[in-house]
């Protein structure tokens, strides 16, 4: 491989993975959300919060629960989970709830939670990335 295609390869976006399957219904995403800000920079004070609730009024159903113990950011859980795991504003929800789960996530390494119906699959298999670069 010329150094030219190194470099090239070096600086090609990683390409999204295919979002696969379906929502079970175990509202575990309704209560374990990480929220960001607009630099897309995870939320981790109360006062930040504030602020993106003042930026976004309708995140006010969000409540922060618990921090992570090595990132410091916050986890928060959804006023509007239904007990039923259903979400009772599904029409009128926040557009990261609609979005979810998105490609840019799991590229940008995201993870889906444990026992989620969602699979993330790379669009391009790793050994067909590989032949075509050795060409
Ligand atoms: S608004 Fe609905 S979909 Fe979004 S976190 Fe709350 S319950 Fe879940």
């Amino acid at each position: 491989m010329t150094l030219f295609k190194k470099i090239k390869l070096f600086f090609k976006p990683t390409p999204l993975p295919k979002i696969i399957g379906e929502c079970l219904r175990r509202g575990k995403c309704c209560q374990n959300i990480i929220l960001v800000d607009k630099y897309d920079k995870p939320i981790k004070t109360k006062w930040a919060f504030k602020k993106l609730v003042e930026q976004i009024p309708l995140y006010h159903i969000f409540e922060p629960h618990h921090k992570d113990s090595i990132f410091g950011y916050y986890y928060f859980k959804c006023s509007k989970l239904g007990n039923d795991n259903l979400c009772t504003i599904h029409d009128n929800r926040p557009t990261i709830c609609a979005k979810y789960p998105e490609p840019e996530m799991i590229r940008d390494g995201g993870e889906l939670l444990p026992g989620c119906g969602y699979h993330a699959v790379p669009k391009i298999e790793f050994s067909e990335i590989l032949d075509k670069e050795l060409k």
